[in-house]
């Protein structure tokens, strides 16, 4: 059996770190297994599906290397729910309801005032021909409904351990809308079914609906799915996450300049016992999922998390893993400048605030009392080509001859040679500025 896994987003909005989530644990769980991914667009809400949220879809997991074996529109697939519903109706699963949603909405209120569950009474099955003619004559169409068995229903959960629901706590689900379109639940379970989901993985907030779909997969004669609903991601500070999902789309995180590594590394390990660690492959990543580790408490996200672990992702990149992008800034080429900068990193992108200091124009930072000191550290700059010495031999000169230390002795230096008081290690820079440029600057010229 190969194990195959679905992520399933609808193409209404753009994705979020959570869905990223779903999508990374139904990926990694898949590669893990030897297994296959597919993509699933649930876009049977056609009036808020555009094919710009699905590229987007796509584009996000391409950026995050989630890639699919396999692609599905729910769209394309109406027929065949269709033919499903067909079935049901004749196996007496599929009922019509002619209740308008105030109607619905009384009933409910009238059940809470009682102390009552909400639950749907299925008012609908008793109908008469006469009264359904006479809702039909008014112009109603109906909505249709699932027949639930009533009796309990369970499942071993991956992360959730047994699971046990009484479908006589539910309404029966509405499957069919009174425009003939389609809610979630039978086009999804027709397209696990069909498209041989070995694995449901998705949020707790779907137990319930699976509680549900069991019960129609077992109408449909289906095998039933392995389940795992895994726990929602929360804030940092505990709040919702959705009240946040502005600033924390994938698309935002991937405009800030993030590496895509550092957000799987993260949300792969959140809400297991397991240390959060920069993972650059994809390969490690998949190698050490495991999905008995995901806890049933809310995982909390932290986008300076994300940021943390990106610097630390930046320190261990290899210089050919990034060269094309250095060289686009204008870096200067060869593993010199990624070695000497990468620790100063949190984006890639600063790197083009190094190549700045390195290109120049900066502006030479020269204190009036430090002056004298500069023109002589000039007088006594080692002859080109710099190299990787030549900064402890300048300085260990400019120490005998002056007398100056710590600070005294190099502040002035790295001021003069970056205009700045912080940066990358003096030694790697001076090379990388090259002794015109370096001369230029401890006379306090632009060295543009
Ligand atoms: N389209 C559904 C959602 O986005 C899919 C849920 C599922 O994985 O079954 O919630």
């Amino acid at each position: 059996m190969t194990v195959r896994t679905r992520f399933a987003p609808s193409p209404t909005g753009r994705l979020h770190v959570g869905n990223a989530r779903a999508a990374l644990f139904c990926y990694l769980f898949a590669k893990s297994q030897g297994g296959q991914f597919v993509l699933r667009m649930d876009d049977t809400d056609q009036a808020r599906s555009t094919p710009e949220f699905a590229q987007a879809i796509h584009t996000d997991l391409a950026w995050l290397g989630l890639t699919h074996d396999e692609t599905a529109k729910q769209s394309e697939r109406f027929a065949r729910y269709e033919e499903v519903f067909t079935q049901l109706k004749e196996q007496g699963l599929a009922y019509a309801c002619y209740e308008t949603p105030d109607e619905l909405d009384r009933k409910r209120k009238r059940q809470l005032a009682r102390g009552l569950p909400p639950v749907y009474d299925r008012a609908a099955l008793e109908l008469s021909a006469e009264e359904i003619a006479a809702f039909e004559a008014e112009g109603r169409t109906p909505h249709w409904r699932f027949k639930l068995s009533g009796n309990s229903v369970s499942w071993p959960d991956m992360v959730r351990g047994e699971q046990k629901i009484e479908t006589a706590s539910l309404s029966d689900p509405v499957i069919r809308r009174g425009d003939g379109t389609w809610l979630y639940t039978l086009p999804s379970v027709v397209d696990d079914l069909d498209m041989k989901i070995t694995h449901v993985i998705r949020g707790e907030d779907h137990v319930t609906n699976t509680g549900a779909q069991v019960e129609l997969i077992a109408a449909l004669g289906g095998a039933l799915p392995v389940f795992a609903h895994f726990s929602l991601m929360l804030a940092a500070d505990g709040g919702a996450l959705s009240k946040r999902l502005g600033s924390l789309s994938l698309q935002d995180l991937r405009e800030q300049g993030l590496e895509p590594m550092s957000l799987n590394s993260l949300i792969a390990r959140l809400g297991t016992a397991d240390p959060v660690e920069p993972v650059r492959d994809m390969a490690r990543l998949i190698a050490g999922f495991d999905m008995s580790r995901l806890g049933r408490a809310p995982a909390r996200f932290d986008a300076e998390d994300v940021t943390r672990l990106n610097a630390r992702i930046l320190h261990e990149v290899p210089y050919a893993d990034v060269a094309e992008r250095l060289q686009a800034m204008g870096a200067p080429e060869g593993a010199e400048f990624w070695d000497s900068i990468k620790g100063n990193l949190t984006l890639l992108s600063d790197a083009a605030d190094m190549v700045q200091l390195i290109n120049g124009p900066i502006t030479p930072i020269i204190e009036a009392e430090d002056a004298d000191y500069v023109a002589q550290a000039l007088a006594c700059l080692p002859a080109a080509p710099l190299d990787e010495q030549s900064w402890s031999a300048w300085t260990s000169d400019l120490k005998a001859s002056t007398g100056r230390k710590g600070r005294g002795l190099f502040m002035p230096l790295r001021q003069a040679l970056t205009g700045q008081a912080h940066g990358p290690e003096m030694q790697h820079l001076l090379p990388l500025i090259g002794y015109d440029r370096a001369t230029a600057r401890l006379q306090g010229k632009d060295a543009a």
